[in-house]
């Protein structure tokens, strides 16, 4: 699997899927989850809400599917970040996310897909390790239908960390 950076907008990805960094309830919130259901239209929601009805909040470290409603994406798959503890530490429910969701991807047959950097908005993930963690559990995942993941960051300082991770593993 090849593991590729850019900087920019999840939502703008052609790709077959994107993931959601969401949070428990499905039904949306800010950051990345709110660009996402904000260009996607109505029918991610809706199938988000199907999804809550029949099963429930969604588990950190889990993820589901969606149409990918009006993006260029196929589908949306939605997993939930751990916020980050200076106590406890969470690093393996991050991990999960990652895992999980490529999963899915081979479970869809997904061959192309972008991940945003789950946590290291709202739910307060130092950047750095954020993208240690998100670089390593991709490069030890499972093979797959998988054959490019994408890091998408939204920002430089983004950018940067997975860019400094991704060439020191390169050493
Ligand atoms: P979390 O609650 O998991 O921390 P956030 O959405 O708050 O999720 O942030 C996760 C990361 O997604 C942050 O680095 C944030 O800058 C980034 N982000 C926000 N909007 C977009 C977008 N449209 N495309 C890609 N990344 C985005």
């Amino acid at each position: 699997m090849d593991t590729e950076i850019v900087r920019g907008d999840i939502t703008q990805q052609n790709v077959d899927a994107i993931v959601n960094a969401a949070n428990s309830s499905l039904l949306g919130g800010g950051g990345v989850d709110g660009a996402i259901h904000r260009r996607g239209g109505p029918r991610i929601l809706e199938e988000c809400r199907r999804i809550r009805a029949a099963s429930g909040p969604l588990p950190t470290g889990q993820a589901v599917s969606t149409t990918a409603g009006d993006l260029p994406a196929r589908w949306v798959i939605h997993t939930v970040g751990p916020v980050h503890s200076a106590t406890e530490d969470r690093t393996h429910l991050l991990t999960s996310c990652y895992v999980e969701s490529l999963r899915l991807a081979d479970e869809l047959g997904a061959r192309t897909v972008a991940f945003p950097a789950i946590s290291a908005g709202a739910y307060g993930w130092p950047l750095d390790d954020a993208a240690r963690v998100a670089v390593a559990a991709v490069r030890d995942a499972a093979p797959s239908s998988v054959t490019t993941c994408r890091f998408v960051l939204f920002d430089e300082a983004a950018y940067a960390a997975f860019d400094r991770v991704l060439h020191s593993a390169a050493d």
